[in-house]
């Protein structure tokens, strides 16, 4: 599959990535599907894309005419099978081994064999999640960053067996999303969080042994680093859970 072929996708997982990767993909002409377990996370999903989409209008950086178009291409359903009729399938459910391992085995006898499914994993080898199905080629990390609508970055990553065509399909669709593709390896954090995280540890660890004030911290790297967030407050917005 090309990617210019790929024209209905399915988004796993409607939690805080999904809700948005669905939102990207919608905005950009592709007919969504949004799967999860439960409809009461697809009806909160569909309300955060809603709001986001409204923000956007605010804005004016979409109209009334494209917000309504990308909201009707959104569907919902809570059935795995539903996955079958995608061309592409984007995983973002749990950060857990188990559920993606056993998902991916599901999803491996639901989804045409010809069909890529790329994972939003932060921390999970591909290698190892392409292990659980028969299409190891046909596996790739697509790493979106929160919040998906309004960064740039998708780290692409290529686990042991995944194929140049895979690779190719990855890249060129996240470009067609008005993504910044960046190809990585096999790595546990990829680039992102193998050095995102450190930093935010460290930014604790000034805290904890008494270096500074949190605010303190923050304003060192925000005035210092030009970042625009400080690392503390970074780590909030993730989530010290997630
Ligand atoms: P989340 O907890 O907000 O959402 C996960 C969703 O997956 C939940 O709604 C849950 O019900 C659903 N789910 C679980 N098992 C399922 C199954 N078998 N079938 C269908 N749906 C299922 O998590 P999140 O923060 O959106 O993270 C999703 C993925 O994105 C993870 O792999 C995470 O590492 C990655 N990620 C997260 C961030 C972030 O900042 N939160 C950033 C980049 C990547």
């Amino acid at each position: 599959m090309r990617a210019e072929d790929v024209k209905r996708v399915a988004v796993v997982g409607a939690g805080t990535m999904g809700n948005g990767i669905a939102h990207v993909f919608a905005q950009n002409g592709y007919e969504v599907t949004l799967i999860d377990v439960e409809p009461g996370f697809l009806d909160r999903a569909l309300n955060t894309i809603q709001k986001n989409l409204n923000r956007q209008l605010k804005k004016e950086t979409i109209s009334e005419e494209e917000m309504q178009a990308t909201l009707g291409r959104i569907a919902t359903a809570t059935e795995l099978e539903t996955a079958s009729e995608a061309d592409l399938v984007i995983e973002a459910v749990t950060e857990n081994p188990e559920v993606k391992f056993d998902l991916y085995r599901r999803l491996d006898k639901i989804v045409p064999p010809e069909v890529v499914i790329g994972s939003n994993t932060s921390s999970i080898s591909i290698t190892e999640i392409a292990a659980q199905t028969g299409r190891a080629d046909k596996i790739t990390g697509i790493h979106f960053m929160n919040p998906v609508p309004m960064m740039k970055l998708v780290e692409i990553i290529r686990g042991l067996a995944t194929s140049d065509e895979t690779r190719d399909l990855a890249v060129e669709t996240a470009k067609r999303l008005g993504k910044t593709p960046v190809e990585v390896n096999d790595y546990p954090g990829f680039v992102s969080n193998r050095v995102l995280m450190p930093m935010i540890n460290e930014a604790i660890y000034c805290v904890m042994e008494g270096v500074a004030e949190p605010e303190a911290v923050d304003t060192v790297m925000k005035r210092g680093m030009n970042h625009p967030m400080g690392p503390l407050a970074l780590g909030d917005l993730i989530g010290l859970d997630t």
